[in-house]
């Protein structure tokens, strides 16, 4: 019997003025960023968790806390890469995942494959399993007022 298991991450960042906004592994050309102790990929940040709890293995505070100058200003693909390859050595293969960003602006349809084939070559798996969608939220809450930017994320893995 393969043994499935499934995964659920959330990951809230505030954005502010002059900041890098980086999604998904790309870079967004952007008046604002997120706030962070890291690069603020809060997409990656919800992807991590929902990896690491679909194996029961705590979550990225856990795994990467921001009280470690070791990951001040980190690229979260290497988090991405480290989740991936901690996976592997507990015998798991990544099924699929999927995550929704919500952010009232800007448009991001123009980077989602884009973000796909960054999230697919972290996790070594095809861009056909990879998900990302982005919704606004019709202006309502923290989102909508442009004062933070949400990500939420499931992912299935499996040992064979
Ligand atoms: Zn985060």
């Amino acid at each position: 019997m393969t043994d499935f298991r499934i995964g659920h991450g959330y990951d809230v960042h505030a954005l502010d003025d002059g900041l890098r906004l980086v999604l998904g592994g790309v870079e967004i050309p952007h008046a604002k960023g997120c706030v962070a102790h890291s690069d603020g990929d809060v997409a990656i940040h919800a992807l991590c968790d929902a990896l690491l709890g679909a194996a029961a293995l705590g979550d990225i505070g856990l795994h990467f806390p921001d009280s470690s100058d070791e990951f001040r200003g980190i690229d979260s693909r290497i988090l991405l890469r480290r989740v991936a390859a901690l996976l592997r050595k507990k015998g798991y293969a990544i099924g699929n995942v999927d995550c929704t960003i919500r952010m009232q602006r800007p448009k991001l349809r123009p980077y989602i494959d884009r973000m796909r084939e960054a999230l697919a070559a972290d996790l070594g798996i095809d861009a056909d399993r990879v998900s990302v969608k982005a919704t606004t939220t019709e202006q309502l809450g923290f989102e909508g007022r442009e004062e933070g930017v949400s990500v939420s994320a499931v992912a299935l893995i499996f040992r064979p």
